[in-house]
């Protein structure tokens, strides 16, 4: 089965393992500075701090920003269910607002207007890698004193109006699993414009651990002392795998060249074709694809999903309305409120797009997806 997603790993990237393997910190040493540096430089040149996995990395940014009981936090339902759920378990209630009917982005109009005094975070997701519009946003979030957070996860290497993404939102997370556009195996990271909310996202990361003598409130201990103010988790990435990140962030601006020519060659191979609508793009991006999702018309979508899947094609539909899964159910919300969300999820196919990914395969999914609707 061809998949939708997948890792690409060089020789260099496994030499760069190995030789964590064979010296002194398996863990918490150089290789986690150096990748985190590394992060923080492509992306606005604010401080990042690696997390064992994206969702780690959504649970940190809402703890730093200090989200808790009687906080909303305005989202988009067309995510995976990580971008809501690491803000519900900290309490806050989650709203959702609608996506622009084309590009399937939270729709700026829709999160003004809900917007209150209890909105503590904005967090936008840069569906399929293209860049919400995080200038709309911002406004909104100054408006009423909340945060903006990119949940970054597809956009890795994106920009926005010239800007990296990293330095679209107050926090931005990413995610390193092996679909997404660089990998670690399991991992993710934080970058935070303030210094204070990435150490308050460090700490958070590190059970909660304070180790600056100038902070302690225990202060007649020896040299050995550390201590906790407030609850933290173990979020800590590994160096083995911030060695294969280091590695792989060498190779994003090839991988970016790639994601863009697999999108240009559907693009052309689509665009005509009865039945499907290609993905749209704002003149004001220059985004790294992580999809292609294109949408399938006239209620077929199931069914080519299965023709595609059972001809070898690694289909996948991204993503059911984060308030249908049964945990938001519970709690009353109810299908309809995201029209927009709805119809396109009832529509989304993505097309397998990764950087191994040849140009024969391309057209292979093409003819493998005009034979479905014919
Ligand atoms: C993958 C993903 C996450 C979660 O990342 P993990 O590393 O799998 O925990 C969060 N949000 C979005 C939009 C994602 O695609």
């Amino acid at each position: 089965m061809l998949p939708y997603g997948r890792q690409s790993i060089s020789a260099d990237d496994i030499s760069a393992v190995v030789e964590v393997l064979q010296g002194d910190w398996l863990t918490t040493g150089p290789a986690v500075d150096r990748f985190e540096k590394a992060v923080g430089a492509i992306a606005g040149g604010h401080r990042a701090v690696s997390a064992t996995s994206g969702t780690a990395a959504l649970h940190m940014a809402y703890a730093a920003a200090g989200v808790g009981r009687g906080d909303q936090v305005i989202t988009t339902p067309m995510t995976f269910v990580a971008t809501a759920s690491t803000a519900s378990i900290l309490g806050a209630e989650i709203v959702f607002a609608d996506v622009e009917e084309d590009t399937a982005l939270i729709n700026p109009a829709v999160v003004d207007a809900i917007a209150t005094d209890r909105t503590k975070v904005i967090a936008a997701v840069d569906y399929a890698g293209h860049p919400a519009d995080y200038d709309a946003l911002q406004r909104t979030a100054d408006r009423v004193g909340a945060l903006t957070l990119d949940d970054a996860a597809h956009s890795i290497g994106g920009t926005y109006r010239g800007r990296p993404v990293g330095d679209l939102a107050d926090l931005t997370t990413f995610s390193f699993f092996p679909t997404k556009n660089l990998t670690t195996g399991e991992g993710g990271a934080l970058v935070a414009r303030t210094p204070a909310m990435a150490q308050r996202a460090h700490e958070f990361h590190f059970i909660g651990l304070v180790r600056d003598p100038s902070r302690f409130r225990i202060t007649d201990e020896g040299p050995w002392h550390q201590e906790v103010h407030d609850f933290g988790f173990n979020y800590r990435l590994t160096d083995i795998a911030s060695a294969l990140g280091l590695a792989q962030l060498r190779r994003l601006d090839a991988f970016a060249r790639r994601r863009a020519e697999i999108t240009a060659r559907y693009d052309a191979a689509l665009a005509e074709v009865e039945g499907v609508r290609i993905p749209v793009q704002r003149a004001d991006v220059d985004p790294v694809r992580h999809l292609y999702p294109v949408r399938i018309l006239e209620g077929r979508r199931r069914e080519v999903f299965e023709r595609m899947r059972a001809g070898g094609i690694g289909v996948q539909v991204n993503y059911m309305p984060v308030y249908w899964h049964p945990v938001y159910q519970d709690q009353g919300y109810r299908r309809g409120m995201c029209p927009n969300a709805e119809a396109f999820y009832a529509e989304e196919l993505s097309l397998p797009i990764f950087p191994d990914l040849t140009d024969h395969e391309v057209d292979e999914v093409v003819d493998r997806l005009v034979t479905a609707l014919t």
